[in-house]
């Protein structure tokens, strides 16, 4: 008998609990929040800025109706993540998703590599993903149908020897998922990676602003680059009863990027 059973249309259509995003103040992550919202779901936002993370809160809140808030929390720090986890539970109640956008990348080739930055970029990016579903797990696993996405990158996939910390620390992502899923499968918990491609951020932006125009949109097959808002869709459909079925997958978000010979 499995532990998480098929979700009717209604619920699939109207979840309930609440939904915590690591990185909600920018880029993915703030649209993650901004779509889950919309949809009526609670939302606590972790992020280094709490200025922005407090304000964009007050606005979904004010937008929406929902219960909202925006906590200062450093990802890569075990202690914050369980504070926040408790703040957060406190102010929207039941927690039934999370979302770890928040992430850091670093042009650290092999000559250059620093083991202090290596090991922040690791916590940030990856183990904050484990740690952050630790101090969740009661909450996912109360309301049976509890939902973790971790944001990977396409760069799990492609070699790219500037970023080789980063890549690893999303490919580690894809694997601890996996691993992640076999222990969550029984108490009714999924989890999944959604890969994004280029995505207009601020994470991007200094990529974007370096190469000539038109570098990464000649490679991708529909063109362009992707809106934060494109990764968050996928992101809802991950957390949502639609995806009942789906655990310990990578959903590749990248308008054609891994796959093109462009
Ligand atoms: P972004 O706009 O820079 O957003 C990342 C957010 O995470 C920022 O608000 C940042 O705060 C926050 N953050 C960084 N370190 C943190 C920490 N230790 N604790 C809490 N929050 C922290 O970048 P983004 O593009 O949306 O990135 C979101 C995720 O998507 C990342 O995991 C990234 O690797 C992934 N991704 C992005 C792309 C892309 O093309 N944009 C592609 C593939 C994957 P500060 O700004 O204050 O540092």
């Amino acid at each position: 008998m499995p532990a998480a059973s098929p979700i009717s249309h209604e619920e699939s259509c109207s979840p309930a609990s609440g939904v915590v995003v690591t990185g909600a103040a920018s880029g993915i992550g703030g649209a993650c929040a901004d779509l889950l919202a919309s949809r009526g779901r609670a939302v606590a936002l972790w992020d280094l800025d709490e200025a922005a993370a407090r304000r964009r809160a007050e606005q979904l809140a004010a937008e929406f109706g929902i219960a909202a808030i925006g906590l200062r929390v450093d990802v890569s720090d075990p202690a914050a993540i369980r504070a926040a986890a408790d703040a957060s539970r406190e102010a929207i109640g039941t927690i039934g998703g999370l979302v770890h956008a928040a992430g850091m990348v670093l042009e650290m080739p092999v000559a250059d590599t620093d083991v202090a930055a290596w090991d922040r970029l690791m916590n940030v990016n990856l183990r904050a993903l484990l740690l952050a579903t630790q101090a969740l797990l009661p909450d996912l696993e109360q309301t049976g149908h509890g939902a973790v996405v971790g944001i990977g990158s396409i760069n799990a996939t492609l070699g790219n020897g500037l970023i080789p910390a980063y890549s690893a620390s999303k490919g580690g992502m894809i694997s601890l998922v996996r691993s992640l899923a076999d222990d969550l499968g029984p108490r009714g918990i999924r989890i999944n990676v959604v890969s994004p491609g280029q995505i207009r951020t601020p994470m991007l932006q200094p990529a974007v602003a370096a190469l000539p125009e038109g570098t990464f949109e000649r490679r991708i097959l529909l063109g362009r680059l992707g809106e934060p808002r494109e990764v968050a869709s996928a992101v809802a459909f991950l957390l949502s009863a639609e995806a009942s079925y789906i655990t310990a997958a990578e959903l590749v978000v990248d308008g054609g990027n891994i796959s093109s010979q462009r």
